[in-house]
C-alpha cells in the first residue's frame, strides 16, 4: 500500500545523559518514513531541506526506497533545525531551539502523482502545513496526524482545524493533558476525541501507549530496555511502524490497530537504543519480529 508522510526533516543537536550529538539527522517526517519503509515498499516522502542537507542523508533515505520526489531542496536556505536536552528522567525533555529555517515560508505543494495516495501520515510540523497537505488529497481513506506541545501553545487554532479532519491522532500524555486542559488522561482522552478524530493513540514514553477507539481502550506496555540512549524521534517512528503496519492490515479497525500499536512500539524500542535514525538504519525482517513476539510475550497471560 502506498503511504505518503509529510512533516519536518531535520538537523537534530540532542544531549542525553549518556552522551550528545551535533546535527544529526532527525525529524518527524524522517523518522517516520524510515520506520514506515519496513511495512510498506512504497512510502513516500513530502517535505522541505536546505541545501546543507547532504548526498548520504539522502542516500539513507534512497537506502529504504523511500521515494523523495516530493522532497524539495530549497536553494538558499538551511535546513530545520532541532535542538533539546534530556533530564536524567529520559521522558523529560527541555527544547533548547527550534530554528524553522526552510519551514518558515515553505508552501507544501504535494506532487500530482501523489494527490491520489489513499493513506497519510501527517508527521509534527506546524499545523498550518498539515491543513495544507489535506487539502490537496483527493482520495484519502485514512490520515494519520502526529502533534507537539509547541504548536499546541502557538497556532491552537490551525491544530483543531486539523484534528478535526484526521481519522488518528497520535500525542503523548503531556501533550493529551494540555490539549484538553484536563489533568486525568482518560478523561483528557475523552476531550480529545470529542474534537474529532475516531481514534486515539497516547504515548506514554516508558510506560507504553494507549489506543482509545470504537468506546474501547488497549493498554500496550512500552519495551523494557535497560539502556535508553536517546529517546528522540522514538513517537515519530511509532507513528511510522505503527501506520505502516495498519495500511496493511486486511481492514482498519481497533482490532488490527492493537498489533499495529505493537508495530509501533516495537519500531520506538529500536529507535531509542542509538542516536539519530541509527537504531531503525539496518532492521531486518526477522529482528523486528523477534522483538514483535518478545513484545507479546510481556503480557500475555495464557
Ligand atoms: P519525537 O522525539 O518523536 O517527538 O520527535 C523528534 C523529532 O521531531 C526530531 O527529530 C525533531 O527534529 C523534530 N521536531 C522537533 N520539534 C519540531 C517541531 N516544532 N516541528 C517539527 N518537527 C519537530
Amino acid at each position: 500500500m502506498s503511504l505518503l508522510v509529510v512533516g519536518s526533516v531535520a538537523f537534530d543537536s540532542v544531549e542525553t545523559p549518556v552522551d550528545k550529538i551535533d546535527k544529526a539527522l532527525g525529524g518527524s517526517a524522517t523518522f517516520c518514513s524510515v520506520a514506515s519503509s519496513y511495512f510498506s515498499d512504497d512510502v513516500k516522502m513530502s517535505g522541505g531541506v536546505g541545501e546543507d542537507f547532504g548526498e548520504q542523508n539522502i542516500e539513507m533515505l534512497k537506502n529504504h526506497k523511500i521515494d523523495i520526489s516530493g522532497l524539495d531542496i530549497v536553494e538558499g536556505e538551511k535546513t530545520f533545525s532541532y535542538g533539546c536536552v534530556y533530564r536524567d528522567d529520559m521522558n523529560v525533555r527541555d527544547t533548547l531551539f527550534t530554528d524553522l529555517n526552510v519551514f518558515e515560508k515553505f508552501d507544501p505543494i504535494i506532487p500530482e502523482d501523489m494527490r491520489g495516495i489513499p493513506y497519510v501520515l501527517l508527521g509534527n510540523i506546524m499545523p498550518s502545513l498539515q491543513l495544507k497537505v489535506l487539502d490537496q488529497m483527493t482520495n484519502l481513506k485514512f490520515s494519520v496526524c502526529d502533534t507537539m506541545n509547541l504548536w499546541i501553545n502557538i497556532t491552537r487554532e490551525d491544530l483543531l482545524k486539523v484534528i478535526k479532519r484526521v481519522n488518528l491522532l497520535v500525542i503523548n500524555d503531556s501533550e493529551a493533558k494540555m490539549l484538553a486542559d484536563e489533568g486525568n488522561l482518560i478523561k483528557a482522552a475523552k476531550k480529545v476525541m470529542a474534537m474529532g478524530p475516531e481514534y486515539l493513540i497516547i504515548k506514554k514514553g516508558e510506560h507504553g501507549a494507549f489506543l482509545f477507539g470504537e468506546g474501547q481502550i488497549f493498554s500496550a506496555p512500552a519495551f523494557p530496555l535497560e539502556t535508553v540512549f536517546d529517546p528522540t524521534g522514538a513517537g515519530d517512528s511509532f507513528a511510522g511502524g505503527f501506520t505502516g503496519h495498519l495500511i496493511n492490515a486486511s481492514e482498519i479497525n481497533f482490532e488490527t490497530m492493537k498489533k499495529a500499536v505493537i508495530y509501533g512500539s516495537t519500531l520506538a524500542s529500536f529507535c531509542v537504543e542509538k542516536f539519530s535514525t541509527k537504531g531503525i538504519e539496518n532492521l531486518s525482517k526477522e529482528t523486528i519480529e523477534g522483538r514483535f513476539k518478545e513484545f507479546i510475550n510481556l503480557s500475555r497471560v495464557d
